[in-house]
């Protein structure tokens, strides 16, 4: 199977090409066909699967097809992403995908200045790609219509839900016109989802790719029961010893994402931080620096992760086990890009055991724990109260509880044998 096959057209094939890509991936080879035919669609896709070309691909073919003068502030696609990453890396692969057809595209969202996006809106624009937010700013001042859109793109809908975005989307929706493609990316199904996409298609075609189990299951996974107190020495440890080459290590709060990271400045590794509080410019400075291996380590919350899209990631840590069981398939899943295999290791305190059992439960299965120096028994035993975070009166500024009390490291390997997952 190639692209041709899937009637893609010459100039997109030599943009490929380019890229380096050949044969289209499983949502690519099951989406692309449905699209051509103007049919309405839900894909079942993380990031990771190739999801992005599935609907760049054929929207490009559709636009080149019918060409219009790109006319100001009126774009013909619309695609909505909820993180300003997400955002600029679908621009990205238009930019690629699109090397060698005519068409004007423009990302906006939030945190930086619009000046520099109204202009751009001003001089003409084909396709737009922006975050929920900045968009209805951008709509309330006029400086963009929705009338002339003829694809609508919704990608992430799961985690448009997660940060609130829910009315935001509606708000937009109800602008578009009714007559219109509309495409809908969605890593998980829940009713909330189920629902939203009911809103907004019409008789879709529903394709599914790389199940939550299948993806997990690309990648090796370690559990490291450790002490909070101990976790600082346990990530030194990795990082020094082991062949750990481009990390992206992820914390629960802002806060500990900025201490871990000068944790390991301090320790003579070059490792950047990205969540939230930091500007826009700092966080493009931090991705640009992990990607050209400036930066060996990259630390970052939950949301500043979200849509990060790095080839090659060869480890995930988890610093902080998520809260969210699915937040765990998430953040593993930036590891073990487009088909490699990837390692994600996991540490787990006392307070962190009972997220390690629904994440067991949702993945369905048992992660394998790894024997280090740090090994703390308390933490793999842990139950009741003593398995849960402290409650939120007793945590300070927005960080997260440390166990009372905590046994002094123990050294030399543990009895504990790792047991396989299935
Ligand atoms: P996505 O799921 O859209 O985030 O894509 C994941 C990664 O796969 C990106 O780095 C893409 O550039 C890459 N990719 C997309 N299509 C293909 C393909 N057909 N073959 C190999 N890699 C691809």
């Amino acid at each position: 199977m190639s692209f041709e096959n899937l009637k893609i057209k010459k100039p997109l094939q030599r943009a490929l090409e380019n890229e380096g890509y050949t044969t289209p991936t499983p949502i690519q080879k099951q989406a692309i066909p449905h699209l051509l035919e103007n049919r309405d669609l839900i894909g079942i896709a993380q990031t990771g699967t190739g999801k992005t070309a599935a609907f760049v691909l054929p929207i490009l073919q559709k636009l080149s097809e019918v060409h219009k003068p790109s006319k100001p502030g009126v774009p013909r696609v619309l695609v909505l992403a909820p993180t300003r990453e997400l955002a600029a890396q679908i621009g990205d692969s238009f930019s690629a995908y699109g090397k060698f057809i005519r068409f004007r595209h423009t990302v906006v969202f939030g945190g930086v200045g619009q000046g520099p996006q109204v202009k751009a809106l001003s001089q003409g624009v084909d396709v737009l790609i922006a975050t929920p937010g900045r968009l209805l700013d951008l709509l309330d001042q006029g400086y963009v219509k929705l009338n002339g859109i003829e694809f609508f793109v919704l990608d992430e809908a799961d985690r448009m839900l997660d940060m609130g975005f829910i009315k935001d989307v509606y708000k937009i929706v109800s602008l578009l016109p009714v007559k219109r493609q509309s495409l809908f990316f969605s890593a998980t199904m829940s009713p909330q989802i189920a629902e939203l996409a009911r809103k907004l298609l019409t008789s879709p075609v529903h394709v599914e790719v790389s199940p939550q189990a299948t993806t997990v299951e690309r990648i090796d996974q370690f559990v490291f029961f450790v002490d909070q107190e101990n976790k600082d020495e346990l990530l030194l440890g990795l990082l020094q010893h082991n062949n750990l080459k481009c990390v992206l290590v992820f914390t629960r709060t802002k806060h500990r994402a900025n201490k871990v990271s000068l944790m390991l400045n301090k320790n003579r590794i070059e490792a950047d931080a990205i969540h939230g509080n930091k500007s826009q410019n700092q966080r493009t400075k931090a991705m640009e620096d992990f990607k050209s291996g400036n930066v060996r380590v990259l630390v970052a919350t939950d949301i500043a992760a979200r849509g990060i899209d790095i080839e090659d990631i060869s480890h995930v840590i988890n610093y902080d086990l998520p809260n969210e069981p699915e937040n765990y398939v998430h953040r593993i899943g930036r590891t073990a890009r487009a088909g490699a295999d990837g390692t994600a290791y996991s540490f787990c305190a006392s307070d962190e055991r009972d997220y390690l059992r629904s994440i067991e439960k949702l993945t369905r299965q048992e992660i394998e724990v790894a024997e280090h120096h740090y090994h703390s028994e308390k933490a793999k035993n842990a139950t009741g109260d003593a398995a849960k975070p402290a409650p939120r009166k007793q945590r300070g500024s927005g960080e997260r509880a440390r166990p009372q009390k905590q046994n002094k490291p123990r050294s030399g390997p543990r009895n504990q044998r790792p047991s396989r997952g299935r």
